[in-house]
């Protein structure tokens, strides 16, 4: 147990305040630790192994393409790259897909065609970007100026230039900023997950849309952690009435292997020609087949089963005592507690389920496929922690 903590606090950087837990095996909704002591994983590597640990579908789409090939540049065609990019255009009705390797990369490939976008139709000047305050974008310097969470850029600046941040919800100030600034894009978390797994309104959301027809802007839906089935549809923005023109994904596309798409609608599929943006392994053969098996998954009867354990987990806590306040859509849960949730993770952990937080949130992101039964045991678990 020591040699391994000791060994990763001495060797790898200190950006990370980890659990006092070595993992080193899981199958499906379970972790287990270098004690054998089980967990039931509801946090999925932060929305990342949508099928859990090992799933063995997920493994044999994984494996069959390490026999065939595991990289070539994007230099070369090769199937599983093509792939994936026609089933995203099919579950979303877009056209062309820009494959990166993180979220934060697919919300620069987004911003760099709305910029470009804007450039060539409103001319160069038209390069802001809107954004909302207590959003999450990522961990690059221009991702990072894209958030709108001051803690995250006072050590880091200066930031790229462009972004502007308004609060969720606030219909008047948004129309206020449109019209006052030359505007590229207004660029939303339908549900803000670090924010505190919080859905943006109904009404708002449709006013972006209506808005962006009138000041000729386009809507770029950062979908990284609400994508890909999380919140009961193939992405969030189904839930709402908006067609954006980017999408941006990642965390639970590969399943589990690093890769991220900004996903393009007609009004942009041209925009990027040869040479305009690239990337060495975007779209590489492996993590492109293990999320074409991701994807082909999330038919319309899997995501139906994520809403009935949506609800089940809603109805749950609604009105357990230590609870204050539950939101979130899909398996994507935020639960203020009366106990400061860090405490609640801790106690659960203890007793052998593994949560996040969000902000003063407990926040769940199960495995999609978790059965009612692990589930029904890791929420009792938290239940007795609260
Ligand atoms: C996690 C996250 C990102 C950043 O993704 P990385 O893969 O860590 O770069 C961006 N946007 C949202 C909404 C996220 O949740």
């Amino acid at each position: 147990m020591q040699t391994l903590t000791n060994k990763d606090k001495t060797y790898v950087a200190n950006t990370y305040n980890r659990f006092p837990v070595e993992l080193v095996s899981g199958k499906g909704s379970y972790f287990y630790d270098t004690n054998g002591k089980k967990y039931i994983d509801m946090g999925s590597g932060i929305g990342v192994n949508a099928f859990g640990t090992g799933d063995e579908i997920w493994k044999s789409a994984v494996i069959s393409q390490l026999d065939k090939l595991q990289h070539t540049s994007n230099l070369y065609y090769t199937e599983p790259c093509a792939e994936l990019a026609e089933l995203l255009c099919q579950k979303t009705g877009m056209k062309k897909v820009f494959f990166s390797n993180s979220g934060a990369e697919a919300n620069e490939c987004a911003i760099k065609v709305a910029r470009k976008w804007a450039s060539d139709n409103k001319g160069a000047d038209w390069y802001k970007i809107v954004t909302l305050v207590n959003s999450f974008h990522g961990r690059t310097i221009t991702t990072l100026a894209a958030t709108g969470q001051e803690h995250y850029h006072e050590l880091f600046n200066p930031l790229t230039d462009g972004f502007i941040h308004t609060p969720a919800n606030d219909t008047q100030a948004l129309k206020k900023i449109v019209s006052e600034n030359n505007i590229a894009a207004v660029m939303i978390e339908c549900v803000q997950g670090e924010g505190g797994v919080i859905p943006l309104e109904a009404d708002f959301v449709n006013e972006i849309g209506a808005l962006s027809k009138e000041h000729n802007f386009l809507i770029i839906v950062d979908e990284v952690q609400t994508g890909n089935g999380r919140t009961g549809k193939m992405y969030a923005y189904m839930n709402f009435n908006i067609s954006p023109d980017i999408v941006s994904t990642a965390k639970g596309l590969g399943g589990g292997l690093p890769i991220g798409a900004a996903i393009l609608s007609e009004r942009v599929e041209g925009v990027l020609g040869f040479g305009d943006h690239g990337s060495t392994y975007g779209g590489n053969p492996i993590c492109a087949a293990a999320a074409v098996s991701v994807v082909s998954r999330l038919t319309d009867e899997f995501l139906a089963e994520v809403t009935v354990k949506s609800k089940f987990v809603f109805d749950f806590f609604k009105d357990v005592a230590g609870v204050e306040a539950i939101s979130g859509m899909g398996l994507m849960i935020g639960i203020k507690t009366k106990k400061p949730a860090a405490e609640v993770v801790k106690a659960a952990m203890e007793k052998g389920v593994l949560c996040l937080t969000a902000k003063d949130k407990v926040r769940l992101l199960p495995p999609l496929n978790i059965s009612m039964e692990d589930l029904k045991e890791a929420v009792d678990i938290i239940k007795s922690c609260l």
